[in-house]
């Protein structure tokens, strides 16, 4: 999802000249660099660390109609959950601890429901449940790097499937094709990997997975947020975070010199402060490691038409673009690797 989302709307016809104002193209040389090189971004650049056509593949799985849209507590919704937790133990992710990959939970969702006297609210009780591996690091003391993409949509209303192809089984997809790099190739800290539910009825997920023992404020150093990866008419992709955190602004200004897709930072700080441009500090499941201290940078498109929409399905999305970003999103997590102190 991202809740707030609308605001952009109300702009009309000036958003297009706000967002030009509004949002930071990520500098290609570092702060201590000689001059800028130019950057021409090749049209279909051979990707580097996942295969398109896999990513694609998932995407459709998760998108497809037997998963009815992945709504938090139904039959869709578990279908998808087994079937990321049976990913996970394919790609060979070990879970936290003896509890395994899936770490249930319950959300008590407050309902009006018209035949209580006085339409009073009432609670009901979700079962959701986050899918959590970690590959260990090299160092293991080191405080770890937590990449989170949510697996939950809309499910079905009024009698029709809403697919959530890029929001967000497209970030599902990436967060599977990090796990198998860095299974390969073990990080320098510990890399946990969490599909998380419940994001759509409010970040439910992202919460519980800080509640889980072992994921203290210290023992944390980065959350990496993937919600919304797929499509871009622009061919643009935005990290926010780095207004909060500004040390990451360099780390990220390595990327784009190597990257196929535009990376803009923005959308992290007031409107007034941003051109107008939305602020999504508390859009997406890096809102509670946010709100904990937690450095995050969130990876996310513009919304597009088919936000929310029946037809978010995955032959909307760009393959190309699509695969650029997922490439993008692991170059990004080495080099948070690589450069966090
Ligand atoms: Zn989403």
């Amino acid at each position: 999802m991202r809740v707030g989302v609308r605001m952009a709307l109300l702009v009309g016809g000036l958003s297009v000249g706000v967002m030009s104002l509004a949002a930071w193209r990520v500098p290609a040389a570092l702060p201590d660099g000689g001059p800028t090189p130019r950057h021409d971004p090749p049209a279909a650049a051979a990707l580097r660390f996942v295969d398109a056509s896999q990513l694609m593949h998932e995407v459709a799985i998760l998108a497809s109609p037997q998963m009815e849209g992945r709504a938090t507590g139904t039959p869709g919704g578990l279908r998808a959950r087994r079937w990321i937790t049976d990913r996970f133990a394919e790609i060979g992710l070990a879970p936290l601890d003896a509890a395994g990959h899936v770490r249930p939970f319950v959300v008590q969702q407050r309902e009006v429901r018209a035949i209580l006297p006085g339409g009073r609210p009432f609670r009901r009780a979700v079962e959701g449940a986050n899918v959590v591996g970690r590959v260990a690091g090299r160092e293991p003391g080191a405080a770890a790097i937590v990449v989170t993409a949510h697996y939950d949509h809309l499910g079905v209303r009024d009698g029709r499937v809403y697919p959530g192809a890029d929001d967000n089984a497209s970030g599902v997809a990436v967060l599977l094709a990090a796990a198998r790099h860095f299974v390969a190739r073990p990080p320098r800290r510990t890399l946990i990997v969490a599909a998380l539910d419940a994001e759509e009825l409010g970040l439910h997920g992202a919460r519980a997975l800080l509640r889980s023992p072992g994921m203290a404020r210290d023992a944390i150093a980065l959350n990496i947020n993937l919600d919304m990866l797929s499509r871009s008419a622009a061919r643009e992709i935005y990290a926010a975070g780095a207004y909060h955190t500004p040390w990451l602004a360099p780390i990220l200004g390595e990327l784009q010199p190597r990257g196929a897709v535009t990376l803009l930072l923005g959308h992290d700080r007031p409107p007034r402060l941003g051109g107008g441009l939305e602020d999504w500090t508390h859009e997406s499941d890096h809102a509670p490691f946010h709100d904990a201290h937690v450095p995050f940078v969130y990876f996310g498109v513009e919304d597009h038409p088919d936000y929310h929409r029946p037809t978010d399905t995955a032959g909307r999305i760009d393959p190309a673009f699509f695969g650029a970003v997922a490439d993008m999103v692991i170059d990004a997590i080495q080099a948070f690797d690589a450069r966090l102190q």
